[in-house]
């Protein structure tokens, strides 16, 4: 980026979300008929923004990937490549994976208001009030505290005045850690025990293949796009020569019912997802979990994630997936949390052979080590695999192993909206006047932001029009550029910075004597010159930086 010195983002989420919708970033899904929870549609902008993410990430770990030399921190060099399987799958992929009878939450039913939310998302605290006490409840978030005590005064009659005779034992903690579901007050709830026992919940969607729609026909959208990458190990192997170690990557949409989507795109029903299942020797898994967990992070950074607000987190024991031997998650400080909390934008998790297995010779149970095949109540193979050998020979040492596999598992919705929340400002900017005043900027990466120059004649006469239209449709063939004429040449600019396009070439008097435009750049304002038929370079030497 042009400018060193980065204010700190803005955290207040509802001057994001205003942007996004008012500017063409993200709309609401099937807004006009009052929306769907849990979908969003990227607008004009947004679309642009999400593919560069999408085009940054293939890029940077696929198509560009330099298999010839060891990378800093690999133990080996390695190859890379791609896939784009389908959603629907054959459900025995999902009985296999372990999605079928492992991929739930628990949720909890309010009788009273007939809302519904995922037990470990409700957050409470004991409150005694003239010798009634309850557990008074909100959705867990930065707002918890004050969501609790909204709640504990509207269900005592308290006072604003009075709220210190609230007597609260403890602070906030979650509802899984309560068992008197009696004396719970739900989140909406006007009265307790209002809050049914936690049930499971799969959150595979579920559909119907073919005409006849029977039970036979029952198939899932993809939770995640891994399983497919699995399920082609063979044939990719078998139709390249690719040798090990190698990754393959594909992105592609994930759909999952979650119980109480929230937080804007973070958790939607349907998004996007970016995975690499790398396939490797086991002796060297370990290493290769070390190096991808430090690429990954190094990826985000490199695109403008400060590195104050996103840190690794390795997962305890207890936490590891069903098939993990080790898991850490890229997390990023978003503003919709509470300080010091972060949210998911990536995992990275060791799964040693347990996919490839269970494909091949049937679900491996994940509590017993070492792993060894789940069997049902007749002792037979519970979920049986495909019967394929999915093991690799290497040519050289006529080695034969089942490959282990690191999986970098990133979603494209939520790191689109970390650098969205990270590159939203309000600095001070001269207007055409000369004044300062506030201005809304988003200081995207030149690489990700969705337009990437505009081209603006100072004033809609003297041939300057014509001019920056030459200029504008020579730039269209290289790059997403933007033509705008109307308004003072200060609003357009606004208008630009607002949507993080990184540079302005404009056409003004003296471009008519010496067909010089100048470039401003977004972040520094800082202006300067170069003849009209060098914009295009100076663009893209701009944009490599
Ligand atoms: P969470 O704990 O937040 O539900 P997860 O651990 O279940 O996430 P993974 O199964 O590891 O998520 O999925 C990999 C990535 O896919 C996540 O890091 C996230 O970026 C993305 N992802 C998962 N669920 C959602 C969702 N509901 N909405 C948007 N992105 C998601």
């Amino acid at each position: 980026m042009s400018s060193t010195e980065r204010p700190a983002p803005a955290r207040n989420m509802d001057e994001i979300v205003s942007l996004c919708k008012r500017r063409g970033f993200l709309f609401q899904g099937s807004e006009i008929y009052g929306g769907l929870n849990g979908f969003w549609d990227y607008g004009p902008l947004g679309v642009e923004l999400k593919r560069n993410v999408k085009e940054a990430w293939w890029r940077d770990m696929v198509l560009c990937h330099n298999d010839m030399d060891v990378l800093p921190g690999a133990p080996e060099a390695y190859s890379m490549t791609g896939l784009d399987c389908s959603i629907i799958m054959h459900p025995q992929v999902w009985k296999c994976s372990g999605h079928y009878d492992l991929f739930h939450d628990y949720m909890v039913d309010c009788r009273e208001s007939k809302k519904r939310y995922r037990h470990d998302q409700v957050s409470g605290r004991w409150v005694e009030y003239r010798g009634e006490k309850l557990f008074v409840t909100a959705m867990a978030g930065d707002d918890e505290l004050a969501g609790i005590e909204r709640q504990a005064m509207k269900y005592f009659g308290v006072r604003a005045k009075n709220v210190d005779q609230l007597l609260y034992d403890g602070g906030a903690r979650s509802l899984t850690t309560v068992d008197e579901f009696s004396k719970v007050l739900g989140p909406d709830a006007k009265t307790p025990g209002t809050l049914t026992e936690p049930r499971e919940y799969n959150l595979m969607f579920k559909t119907t293949v073919g005409a006849l729609g029977g039970e036979d026909d029952v198939a899932f959208l993809r939770p995640e796009t891994a399983q497919g990458i699995f399920v082609n190990f063979k044939n990719v192997m078998d139709s390249t020569r690719f040798r090990l170690p190698l990754g393959i990557a594909q992105m592609g949409k994930s759909f999952r019912n979650e119980i109480t989507p929230r937080n804007f795109t973070f958790r939607s029903r349907e998004f996007e997802q970016m995975e690499i299942e790398f396939f490797c020797h086991p002796s060297a898994s370990a290493a290769w979990y070390q190096y991808w967990r430090d690429r990954r992070m190094d990826w985000y950074t490199r695109l403008g994630l400060s590195p104050e607000r996103l840190r690794l987190r390795e997962h305890e024991q207890a936490e590891l997936a069903h098939y993990s031997i080790g898991t850490a998650d890229i997390e990023y400080a978003f503003p919709f949390l509470a300080p010091g909390e972060y949210g998911e934008l990536e995992g990275i998790a060791h799964r040693g052979d347990f996919d490839l297995r269970s494909h091949m010779e049937g679900k491996l149970d994940e509590k017993v080590r070492p792993l060894a095949l789940q069997l049902g109540p007749d002792g037979k193979p519970k979920w049986k695999g495909s019967g394929k050998d999915l093991s690799y020979r290497d040519d050289l040492t006529n080695e034969k192993y089942t490959p282990h596999v690191i999986e970098p598992s990133a979603g494209a919705d939520r790191a689109t909206l970390a650098f969205l929340c990270e590159a939203y400002c309000e600095d001070q900017a001269p207007d055409d006047d000369g004044k300062l005043q506030t201005r809304t900027v988003l200081r995207l990466h030149p690489r990700l932001a969705p337009i990437k120059a505009a081209v603006l004649p100072l004033v809609k006469k003297d041939g300057m029009p014509e001019i920056a239209r030459e200029i504008y449709l020579e730039l269209k063939g290289h790059f997403n550029v933007f033509y705008d004429d109307k308004a003072a040449v200060g609003r357009r600019y606004r208008r630009q910075d607002e949507a993080g396009t990184p540079f302005c070439i404009t056409v003004d008097g003296q471009t008519l004597q010496d067909q010089t435009v100048t470039i401003r750049d977004r972040d520094s304002l800082r202006q300067w010159r170069v003849h009209r038929q060098e914009c295009a370079s100076a663009i893209r030497d701009l944009l490599q930086q």
